[in-house]
């Protein structure tokens, strides 16, 4: 039997599990899973471990071509397994009471209106699991797959090397070496080591990489965007800026809280929210993507030292908090309004975002939001929080046609950011290896 190893047990490895088992590949294959986090519940990061948003659309997520019909099959397996819908005996999805779930954009009034004022609305379904059912739900999956015949878990393992040698493929372990027939690179983003390792030796695996999103988490009462919230809970518009930059808004968060993202020696911020713990704050990302050309070729670079500079302003291991009014007029806040912040007060100081962001990332920012006014009143009260920087960074675009027996899936292979599209990746790389002979 040949031998696979899967590194990484995230959501594009549970992906490939589910189609491992779904196309009996256990017949065929010994599956050997390593994943870095001493156990299950230190496995996982992003959207697995916060929050839990499970979209299905066309328009965002990542760049594959994901059937619908496979990113429906992809969140049911999570609502199932999470409890918030079972399949009854005809076959049929029955949603629990108490799922969030929603649609954007399908009331024609509303997407109409966004259009006219210039914006891209994108239409999606969504589904929220909530940070609190997370935990739970990443167990039982793991549950479904440890009595798998012929696969086997192997926590505490971190992967640093992956070194292909003609038919057979050398992982490098902390503790040991071994010798697979294939393997499977799943280490999403926080795998960025291991895999930029694997690029400097085979260049010829990169596609692309010229873009970062460099923004703010916009944080304001609940009441403000009720409307918008009741109908579709996340609103994904885009706009082009006067700048010429492309402005979004990304993960929103009504009733939510807004978080640090820890990197190894940077702070940004994220939000996520509960599904039952709730604020009275709603909060999103606004993004402007960036993209450079040569001879600048460090994206990743350039986000971290904004993000960098931002914490060295903060005092350290901070971030930046401003009014809305204040960034607007390039004046630090010295004192908050009406909008209590929902981030904790340890990791935030009030300053001027103006000091660390480039003028055309802030004029893109502000752009959208006055833009965003006519169609949302109270979108811009002076008051209304932003806290700095929030940055996505896009791995390198991987070409997985250049080694026949090594694979790299999910986010760090540039092609997915979001549950549903990593885990797809995941499955439909298991399909195409049933397909094969
Ligand atoms: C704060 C936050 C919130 C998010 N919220 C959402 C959301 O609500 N909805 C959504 O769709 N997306 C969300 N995302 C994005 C989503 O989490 C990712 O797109 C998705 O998890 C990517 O799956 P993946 O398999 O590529 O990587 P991951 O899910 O990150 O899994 C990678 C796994 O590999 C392991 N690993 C890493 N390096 C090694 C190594 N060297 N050896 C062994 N194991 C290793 C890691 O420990 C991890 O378990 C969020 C992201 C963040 C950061």
């Amino acid at each position: 039997m040949e031998k696979i190893a899967l590194i990484g047990f995230g959501a594009s490895a549970i992906g490939f599990l589910k189609g491992f088992e779904e196309f009996k590949l256990n017949d065929r294959y010994v599956l050997d899973v390593y994943e870095k986090g001493e156990d299950i519940g230190r496995t996982g990061f992003g959207g697995l471990k916060y929050d839990g948003k499970l979209f299905i659309s066309k328009g965002m997520g990542g760049d594959l071509e994901i059937p619908i019909n496979v990113q429906k099959k992809v969140v049911e397996f999570y609502l199932v397994k999470s409890g918030l819908a079972k399949i009854d005996d005809k076959g049929n999805l029955i949603f629990s009471e108490n799922i969030e779930k929603g649609a954007s954009f399908e009331n024609e009034e509303l997407y109409k209106k966004f259009y006219h004022a210039g914006f891209e609305p994108i239409r999606s379904y969504f589904f929220h699991l909530g940070t609190d059912l997370l935990t739970e739900t990443v167990q039982k999956i793991y549950e479904g797959y440890v009595r798998v015949k012929n696969i086997n878990f192997h926590f505490g393992e971190e992967i640093v090397g992956v070194i292909p040698k003609g038919k057979e493929i050398v992982v490098v372990g902390k503790k040991e070496e071994k010798i697979y027939d294939k393997v499977i690179v799943a280490v999403g983003r926080r795998g960025h080591k291991l895999v930029n390792d694997m690029v400097k030796n085979h260049p010829e695996l990169i596609l692309s990489n010229d873009k970062v999103d460099l923004g703010v988490r916009y944080e304001l009462p609940d009441h403000i965007v009720e409307d918008l919230n009741k109908e579709m809970y996340e609103f994904k518009i885009r706009l082009r800026s006067k700048t010429g930059y492309i402005v979004r808004t990304f993960c929103n968060n009504p009733s939510g809280k807004v978080t640090i993202e820890r990197y190894d020696d940077f702070l940004t911020v994220n939000g996520h929210a509960n599904s039952k713990q709730k604020t009275s704050n709603t909060n999103f990302a606004v993004l402007v993507t960036h993209s450079f050309t040569q001879p600048f070729n460090d994206p990743v670079g350039y986000g971290s030292y904004i993000s960098k500079l931002s914490n060295i302003l903060a005092g350290g291991d901070k971030v930046i908090l401003q009014c809305y009014e204040d960034f607007k007029n390039s004046k630090r806040t010295k004192k908050l309004g009406r909008v209590e912040p929902t981030l904790d007060s340890s990791y935030y100081i009030l300053g001027d975002l103006n000091l660390a962001l480039p003028r055309r990332t802030i004029e893109s920012i502000i752009d959208f939001l006055e833009r965003l006014e006519g169609v949302i009143p109270g979108i811009t009260y002076p008051d209304n929080l932003l806290y700095g920087a929030e940055v996505k960074f896009y791995t390198n675009k991987i070409n997985n046609g250049f080694f026949e027996n090594m694979k790299i899936i999910g986010d760090c292979s540039g092609w997915t950011r979001s549950i549903t599209y990593a885990t797809a990746h995941g499955y439909m790389l298991a399909k195409s290896m049933s397909e094969m002979n």
